[in-house]
Parts: structure tokens; sequence; C-alpha cells
């Protein structure tokens, strides 16, 4: 079998991207891997791009790999653009008459993704977010074969979060599977993240065939607790109804029962303007870091146990 092959996708205004492909020369599934959706989420194209370097023995399909998806928000280390302000995120499955960003989704989604049979999307919670160590996926009947569920549950994530529904304008939402990951704690790269985003693909890999098990780590030492609620970080988490300065009292990952504080909005005298409190039992999956707040801001969010099997 040959190893990697490289190839630059170039596109207008010094935009593109590396794609890296692995074909076993046999058939099965398709499998790609995104680093650097959001430029300033490092430990993803770390991983992405040790893993387009690997020495791996692929016993069937193919597996493609781009390390450093948004490559001029990468070199700004910004999340989103420097060209249109966009947010890649938000951008599928784009237009090529678009502005940079949409130009890019639209690339990324027609040479890319498109008949791609799972999208492993790694993503770290960025600057405006604390997220616990988690891999997603969508569960609205589109992922025939349960590809999404089954690479979700291999990962070794402390939690694996379904979503019922399909936010707009991401890499998954024109996918029939894919996962999404996410880990807590931005800042400084963390080299520990980026060996468990690296396992966690290997072992996805081993789940679907793509490698024997022996090349795949062992499964994660505790089962991912699994949760479900919406995922939309734009609309499904609880909004600030007040302007002020948000101080939680619950961290990411915090189990917490229904009716709990999690968070205040103040003035800057102290006076309470409103508590946050949690409408059900479940765990912390979406808490904001930044402190200023205003109406609409989403601020928290509590995911349930998933008893699904
Ligand atoms: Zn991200």
């Amino acid at each position: 079998m040959p190893g990697w092959t490289r190839s630059r996708v170039a596109l207008p205004e010094n935009q593109g991207f590396d794609r890296c492909r692995l074909d076993s020369g046999r058939p099965g599934l398709r499998v790609v891997v995104f680093g650097g959706t959001h430029g300033d989420e490092t430990e993803g194209v770390l991983a992405a791009n040790r893993l387009a370097n690997a020495e791996l023995t692929l016993l069937s399909g193919i597996l493609e790999v781009v390390p450093i998806v948004h490559e001029a928000a990468y070199y700004n280390d910004t999340r989103t653009s420097p060209l249109d302000g966009g947010n890649l995120a938000r951008a599928f499955p784009g237009d090529p008459e678009d502005r940079p960003t949409g130009r890019l989704a639209h690339a990324l989604h027609t040479r890319v993704l498109a008949g791609a049979d799972l999208l492993i999307d790694l993503h770290t919670s960025g600057q405006t977010y604390d997220i616990p160590f988690l891999a997603g996926y969508i569960d609205d009947g589109r992922d025939k074969k349960g590809l999404g569920k089954r690479a979700a549950r291999v990962f070794g994530a402390d939690f694996v979060w379904r979503h019922a529904d399909r936010a707009p304008g991401r890499t998954l939402s024109d996918m029939d599977a894919a996962i999404y990951t996410e880990a807590p704690l931005p800042g400084p790269t963390d080299a520990a993240f980026v060996d468990k985003y690296y396992d966690g693909v290997l072992r996805v890999l081993a789940e679907l065939g793509l490698i024997d098990r022996s090349a795949a780590p062992k499964p994660a030492p505790r089962p991912a607790q699994r949760i479900v609620s919406g995922g939309d970080v734009d609309k499904d988490l609880q909004p600030a109804t007040t302007t002020g300065l948000f101080i939680p009292t619950v961290r990411h990952s915090e189990k917490v029962a229904r009716g709990q504080l999690l968070g205040r909005v103040i003035d800057i005298a102290g006076k309470v303007l409103e508590e946050l409190r949690s409408p059900h039992d479940g765990w912390v999956v979406v808490l904001k870091r930044r402190p200023h707040v205003k109406p609409g801001d989403q601020l928290v969010s509590v995911a349930v146990a998933d008893n699904r099997t």
C-alpha cells in the first residue's frame, strides 16, 4: 500500500488547504478528519497533522486529513477569518460566489466532504466557552448506519453528546454521519489533549475497520457519560436577560440538580440582576467564560442523561 499523498487545494486571496490522503486500495469507508476549523483551536490541528504523518496500515477504505481547515484564521490566531470576519463553522455548505469564508466552506464541502462516510471535526472550546471533553453527534435519522453514534462512543471522551437537531452552517450540517469533539480549558496548547484526540481518532478508525484494533489504543478507562440536549451554542443555551457581569457558580462537567444555582449576573456594585438556575438534573456542558454579558447572550447549558441505547 502506498503512503500518504498530499495535495494543495488553492483558492483565490491566498486561501486554500492541504489535503492528505491515505488510500487502502480496497473498498471501505471514506473518513475525513478536520483540524483548525476555528483558527484559535490548536490541539485539533496538532492531532490531525500527527495523523497525516503517521505510518498507518489501512485495511480498508480511505482516510483523508485536512490538518488546518481555516488557514487564514489559524495563522492570524483567531476564531474567525481576518479577511471577512467569517466563522467557518457557520458558513457551510458555502457558496463559490460568496466572500472568502463562504468560498472556503464551499470548496471543503464539494471537494472533501461530499460523498464521505464520516467526518471527525476536532474542535476545542476556544475563548468564549468552557466545555467538557466530549464527542458529539447528530441523531436525526439521516445516519442510517449509525456511524456517528459508534464513532462518538468509542472516541474516549468524558461525555458523548447526542443532538436530535441539526444546527445550520456547521461542517457537520450536510453530513449524514459526523462527530465533533470539544475539550475544556482554552489557553495554552494542551499536549494531553493532542494525545487524547489522536488516540480517539485511531479508536474510531479501528471501530470502523480502517485499521486493525491492535493499532489503536485501548478503550478509555472509564465509559463516557451519555447526554442529550440541543447543542447549538447560538440559541440553545440559557440566555442573559440583563446587562452586567456573569459570575458562574458551577464548573463545566459538574453534575447539577434541578433548580440549582448556575450563576448570577451582577452590576459593578455587586447587586444581583438575575440568577440562572438549572431547569433539570444533568451536567453543565457549556459555560460562558467571558464576564461581560448583555440580553440574549448565551450563558450556560445543562444536558440531561441520555438513556437511549
Ligand atoms: Zn471550534
